[in-house]
């Protein structure tokens, strides 16, 4: 009885060790593969840096990325989400890249690198022309359109000690004004001065705010910080990203003027 009690478990030993040793092998087998693509997470609602043509998703952002996907040798894929999940995307490790015509901020360079940045620009009141608004200090006290989660929602709340009316793309928000629902939009200069594009009795103000565009990565990668800004760097220095703005600027006016 002993024996057969001792033989018992003798062999359940040398299947927990089988077992053991499967597990062990396992990870290396089940190591998932580096992703095929470089994944690029963004909003598209932001011409001429991202916006739709068709189905795709296309602009300014896009070339820049598909430019470091190329550096490391691999296609570029893009997905596409609300402004205020980009970083946290990125953070929660959906993508590679966050590229949306993202301000450098203090905020948000605790939470993610940021590349070298690629555009200096800011934001702007975006008025009726029956109504002129050339400054912050004009605009306080007015209902004030915004995107979610943007430098210009930061901005009607510290500069101007406001809650700002909040709208899922710069479109949405320059629609409300139109139909009287807000006074004001308040949005960076590039989709703005789009917005207005085939819009006479609507201008734009000088710049509210200095502000830098970079592309953020996932903290802690040096290796791929030193790719993206050496793409971005090359880009600059051969005159090619002038001519990446040329181009979807171009594109963006184009196909607002077409009222799409
Ligand atoms: N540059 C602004 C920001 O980073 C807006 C960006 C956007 O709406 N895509 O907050």
């Amino acid at each position: 009885m002993k024996k057969t009690a001792l033989l018992l478990l003798a062999s359940l030993f040398a299947l927990g060790t089988a077992f053991a040793d499967e597990e062990a092998a396992a990870p290396a087998a089940a190591e998932p593969a580096a992703p095929a693509a470089v994944r690029m997470i963004t909003e598209a609602t932001f011409p001429p840096y991202e916006f739709r043509q068709g189905t795709d998703v296309v602009g300014i952002d896009v070339e820049i990325c598909k430019a470091i996907a190329a550096a490391l040798g691999k296609e570029l894929s893009i997905e596409d989400v609300e402004f205020d999940s980009v970083l946290p995307s990125l953070i929660a490790g959906k993508a590679e890249l966050a590229a949306a015509g993202i301000t450098v901020t203090e905020d948000r360079k605790m939470k993610v690198d940021f590349s070298v940045p690629y555009v200096r620009t800011g934001i702007v009141v975006v008025y009726a022309k029956d109504a002129p608004c050339e400054d912050g200090a004009a605009a306080a006290g007015k209902r004030i359109g915004v995107q979610n989660g943007t430098t210009s929602a930061d901005y009607v709340r510290e500069q101007l000690g406001q809650e700002p009316e909040m709208f899922d793309s710069p479109a949405s928000a320059f629609a409300a004004l139109k139909q009287g629902k807000v006074d004001l939009v308040i949005a960076d200069i590039d989709p703005a001065k789009n917005l207005i594009k085939g819009e006479p009795d609507y201008d734009i103000s000088d710049f509210l705010t200095v502000e830098e565009y970079a592309i953020a990565i996932k903290k802690g990668q040096p290796e791929l910080l030193a790719v993206v800004n050496r793409v971005i760097e090359g880009l600059q220095d051969s005159g090619k990203l002038d001519e990446i703005v040329d181009e979807w600027t171009a594109k963006a006016d184009a196909l607002q003027s077409a009222g799409e």
